[in-house]
């Protein structure tokens, strides 16, 4: 069993669906491969439905307008792909809408959009890519059945970036494979609670579905279909000489994308890594491109690093003072009361002084994580053991990232020579004794320059 999946990018009109549809004919069906398919909403589509569900609960009448496109670009789309066969499929489309719009009408109401309540908006985008799919590809006369992955995959009720119940999902997967002999056209993205309310399991979520049904069917690979030639050197769109990388680690996948490499959502390494079922990423507009395999162990090639990828937009707390110095219970205080809270921590770094502790977050968070940390630490702060709590903002995340750095002396050297010489200020660095990542905050302002000059300096004199 080979499980593939593909992304909004690969799905976005017409002309694309055809090319994937000629893919799964020539390499899949013709070949007589066992395989099930996940796909993603069409592109820009779950945007579009969360900017709706906004627009219903602001009470902004125009919502009925939006919706409607969005309607009618499913209707376009399936009629496009289905000229002369597609009663079915409209009727099938119509009833998805009817449910939609009476959930929206609902927020409307009410005014009230509850994280289970957008979920369960959001879950119309993968319900209604895969349902045109599925019949497009039955009226071809390829055997196939649609899917709804919230089914089987059981998570907690974590609305919006839900965790899943791996032991339950997993008997579900394979019990009702046992029963299924053609291939599956499964939702990505969503699953439900054990009261049967559907949730998401966060943004890039696809990913993670076709990991969690590899990983639960034993699969020999599992392919994401996507719209670069597979995990490149940095973002493409922000450093142009970025070039595709053979192979990668699952560890180095996961920084990468930990930081910023939205070509893989980071949670879709563990299942597979769990099995050691490799993950090979594939470009859909350049299908004999062999892509980037992610496997358990490197490749043995020379890179000392992988690649760099970037956060673009973090503040940074800082928590500085004299009575922090040997104080033990400090920081787990200080992680306790972010955690408690659910801001979720991207970096810390601290000297060995012990005087100051610094963390990175997402800037949405910041007063709320400085008001919190106040709070915690008043006494503290009311004897001037420590210091007022401080925040920066305009700051960007730049990670090194490489399973070689470990055996290769110098690399973090060139990295701050190289942002040394073009006058780029570091604000904070973390390591971890891993060696596997090297992180450094800077001005937002710097982030394309420092992109490209440590690219310039550590990978471009070795192409493939
Ligand atoms: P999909 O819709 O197929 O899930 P995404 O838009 O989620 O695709 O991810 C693919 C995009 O990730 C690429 O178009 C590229 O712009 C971006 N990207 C960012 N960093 C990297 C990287 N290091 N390698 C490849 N792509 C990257
Ligand atoms: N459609 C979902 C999103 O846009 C999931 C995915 O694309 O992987 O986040
Ligand atoms: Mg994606």
């Amino acid at each position: 069993m080979i499980i593939l999946k593909f992304g909004g990018s690969s799905v976005g009109n017409v002309d694309r669906i055809n090319q994937v549809i000629q893919i799964l004919i020539q390499y899949y069906v013709k070949k007589k491969k066992n395989f099930s398919v996940v796909f993603s909403a069409f592109q820009g589509v779950t945007d579009k439905l969360i900017e709706i569900g906004n627009a219903a609960f602001d009470r902004k009448s125009d919502y009925k307008e939006e919706f409607n496109k969005l309607y009618q670009k499913h209707i376009d789309i399936a009629k496009g792909l289905n000229p002369n066969k597609n009663v079915v499929l409209l009727e099938k489309i119509n009833l998805l809408s009817i449910e939609l719009e009476e959930i929206l009408h609902g927020v409307f109401l009410v005014k009230e959009l509850t994280t289970r309540t957008l979920d369960y908006i959001l879950s119309f985008g993968e319900r209604f890519s895969n349902t045109i799919i599925s019949e497009t590809l039955f009226n071809r006369n390829i055997n196939c059945e649609y899917l709804d992955a919230s089914l089987l995959i059981k998570t907690d009720s974590d609305f919006g970036n839900a965790r899943v119940n791996f032991s339950i999902t997993n008997k579900n997967i394979s019990d009702y494979f046992k029963k299924k002999k053609i291939p599956q056209i499964i939702t990505g993205f969503i699953g439900s609670t054990a009261n049967y309310e559907i949730t998401t399991l966060g943004r890039g979520g696809s990913d993670y579905t076709a990991s969690i049904f590899g990983a639960a069917l034993n699969a020999s690979a599992i392919e994401i279909w996507t719209d670069v030639d597979g995990i490149l050197t940095a973002d493409p769109r922000k450093v142009k000489d970025a070039f595709p990388l053979k192979s990668v680690s699952y560890e180095e996948a996961m920084e990468l994308s930990h930081f910023g490499a939205k070509v893989i959502y980071p949670p879709t390494m563990l299942p597979a890594l769990q099995k050691k079922i490799k993950i090979i990423i594939k470009n859909t507009f350049n299908p004999t491109f062999c892509g980037t395999e992610i496997v358990n162990r490197n490749s043995n090639d020379s890179f000392a690093i992988k690649g760099i990828s970037s956060i673009d937009d973090i503040s940074i707390i800082r928590v500085q003072g004299g009575g922090m110095i040997g104080v033990t219970g400090i920081a787990s205080r200080l992680f306790g009361v972010l955690a408690k809270n659910g801001i979720n921590i991207i970096l810390i770094s601290q000297a060995s002084s012990e005087h100051s502790i610094c963390l990175a977050i997402l800037p949405t968070f910041g007063l709320k994580a400085k008001k919190l940390i106040e709070e915690e630490f008043r006494l503290e702060m009311i004897d001037k053991k420590i210091g007022s709590v401080i925040i920066d903002d305009n700051l960007s995340i730049i990670a090194v990232v490489g399973e070689n750095m470990r055996h290769t002396i110098g690399i973090a050297g060139k990295v701050f020579q190289s942002l040394g010489k073009n006058r780029i200020n570091i604000n904070a660095i973390a390591q971890g004794s891993s060696e596997l990542n090297i992180s450094l905050v800077i001005s937002k302002h710097d982030l394309t320059k420092a992109l490209n000059v440590i690219h310039k300096n550590l990978l471009q004199t070795k192409r493939r």
